[in-house]
C-alpha cells in the first residue's frame, strides 16, 4: 500500500498523523452505492465514524444521506454538502437546542428513543409552528455478537423503545399533533462480521413491521442501521467489504410493503479501511519477557485498542529485517495505552515508522487531548499528498 516515495515523504513530517487513501474511499463508496442502487436501497453515512470535512464532502458528493448523533454532526453534514432532507438524527440524549436545530433545518427524521422524547419533540415543534418527522428507534433484542461496548440492540442497552411499550407509543403518537411517523429504525451494534446476525434482524423486523401494519401504522421507511464489519486482520486482502453479500441478506429475508423504503446507515464499512495512523518509534526497550516498541502515537490518537481490546494490523514501513515480537505501546500514562501485544514486526529500531492500519473509522473522531497532547494531523493522498507541516527531518 505504501510506496517508497510515500514513505520518503512520511519521514519529513510531524508524527503521529492520520493518512487517508481517498482513492480507496471513493472505490468503497461507489461499490456500496452501486449494489444498494440495484436493490433500490437508500444509504445514510453515519458521521460519527469519521467527520473530517474532506471525507464528508467526498461522501456527500457520492450521493449519500447522513446519519447524525449530535447537533454539531448535523451542522457538519450540512456544511459539507449533505441535503438536510436526507439527514437522520439518532441518539438517546438529544438536547432541546439540538432538537430545535434539526426541526429548523427540516431534516428527514428524528429517530426517537422514548415516549418522553416524543412529547418534548412535539412541544418544541409546536412552539416553532413546525411538524416533526420522526422514526421510532426500536430495540429488536437481537444479539450482534460483537464486543459488548458496541452492542446496542439488546433489552439491557440504553437505546430505543421496547416492544412491550408499542401500545402506549401508538397512543402517545395519536395524542401528539406535531409529530409525523415516518419510519421504524433499528441499529443493533457495530463491527458485525457474522451475517447470520442480520438475518435474525430481518426476521425480527418483519414481525415488528407486521405488528404496526396490523395496528394501522405503515412506516414509509424501514431503517436497519449500520454495523457491517471490516477485515481488521487483513486490510489488503479485503480493502472493500463485501457489500453484495451484505445487501443480499436483506434482499432475501426482509419483507416490505410495496411502498416501504429500506434504509441503511453504514459508518465503519465505508471509511474504516481508507485510514492509517502513522507513528514513529521513539524507543525500543527490553522488558522481562518482552520487548517494547514505544511509539509516539497514544490512546488519545486511537482509543479502540484500549477501549474495546480491538485488533489493528501493524506494519513497519522502514524495516525489512527478519521479524521479532514487540509490545507496541504509546507514551500515555495508562497501562491500557497499548496498540498490540507480541506483535510480529521486522526488527524495529528508533525512528522507524509504523502504520497502524484500518484506522479510518472511530480513530480521529474519538481522539482527545488527554495528557495535553496535540491532536494528530490528517493527510489525504490524492491531493498530491499535501504534506504541509514539514517540521523536521528524522
Ligand atoms: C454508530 C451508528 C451507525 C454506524 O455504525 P457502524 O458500525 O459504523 O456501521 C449507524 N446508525 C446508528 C444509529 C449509529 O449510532
Amino acid at each position: 500500500m505504501f510506496r517508497e516515495d510515500t514513505i520518503a515523504k512520511f519521514r519529513t513530517i510531524q508524527t503521529p498523523f492520520y493518512y487517508y487513501d481517498m482513492e480507496l474511499l471513493r472505490k468503497t463508496l461507489s461499490t456500496c452505492a452501486g449494489v444498494a442502487g440495484r436493490f433500490g436501497y437508500k444509504l445514510h453515512y453515519a458521521l460519527k465514524a469519521n467527520s473530517n470535512p474532506e471525507v464528508l464532502s467526498v461522501i456527500s458528493g457520492a450521493g449519500y444521506g447522513a446519519d447524525c448523533v449530535s447537533g454539531n454532526e448535523i451542522r457538519a453534514a450540512v456544511e459539507n454538502g449533505f441535503n438536510p432532507k436526507q439527514i437522520m438524527f439518532s441518539g438517546v440524549g438529544k438536547s432541546d437546542a439540538e432538537i430545535r436545530l434539526a426541526l429548523q433545518l427540516g431534516i428527514q427524521s428524528l429517530n426517537v428513543e422514548s415516549r418522553q422524547e416524543m412529547e418534548i419533540i412535539d412541544e418544541l415543534a409546536g412552539a416553532i409552528g413546525l411538524k416533526a418527522g420522526i422514526s421510532l428507534r426500536i430495540i429488536p433484542n437481537v444479539d450482534a455478537r460483537t464486543h459488548r461496548y458496541i452492542t446496542t440492540g439488546l433489552e439491557e442497552n440504553k437505546f430505543g423503545i421496547l416492544p412491550w411499550e408499542f401500545d402506549r407509543v401508538l397512543e402517545t403518537l395519536k395524542q401528539l399533533g406535531n409529530l409525523r411517523l415516518k419510519g421504524l429504525h433499528f441499529h443493533i451494534g457495530s463491527q458485525i462480521t457474522d451475517l447470520g446476525v442480520f438475518k435474525s434482524l430481518c426476521h425480527r423486523i418483519n414481525d415488528i413491521n407486521e405488528w404496526f401494519i396490523s395496528n394501522q401504522v405503515r412506516a414509509e421507511i424501514i431503517n436497519v442501521g449500520g454495523g457491517l464489519g471490516i477485515d481488521y486482520q487483513d486490510p489488503d486482502r479485503n480493502p472493500v467489504p463485501d457489500f453484495g453479500e451484505y445487501f443480499r441478506v436483506f434482499k432475501d429475508f426482509i419483507r416490505l410493503q410495496p411502498d416501504q423504503e429500506l434504509h441503511f446507515e453504514p459508518g465503519r464499512a465505508l471509511v474504516g479501511q481508507c485510514g492509517s495512523l502513522i507513528t514513529k518509534v521513539l524507543f525500543v526497550k527490553k522488558g522481562v519477557n518482552t520487548r517494547f516498541a514505544i511509539v509516539d502515537a497514544g490512546m488519545n490518537d486511537l482509543i479502540r485498542p484500549a477501549l474495546y481490546q480491538s485488533y489493528h494490523r501493524m506494519e513497519n514501513l522502514t524495516s525489512v529485517d527478519p521479524p521479532e515480537k514487540y509490545d507496541v505501546v504509546g507514551p500515555i500514562c495508562e497501562s491500557s495505552d497499548c496498540f498490540g501485544k507480541a506483535v510480529s514486526l521486522p526488527k524495529t529500531r528508533r525512528n522507524d515508522l509504523l502504520a497502524i492500519r484500518s484506522a479510518g473509522a472511530y480513530g480521529q473522531t474519538m481522539s482527545s487531548r488527554y495528557n495535553l497532547r496535540d491532536l494528530a494531523a490528517a493527510f489525504y493522498s490524492d491531493r498530491g499528498i499535501a504534506f504541509r507541516n514539514i517540521i523536521r527531518d528524522i
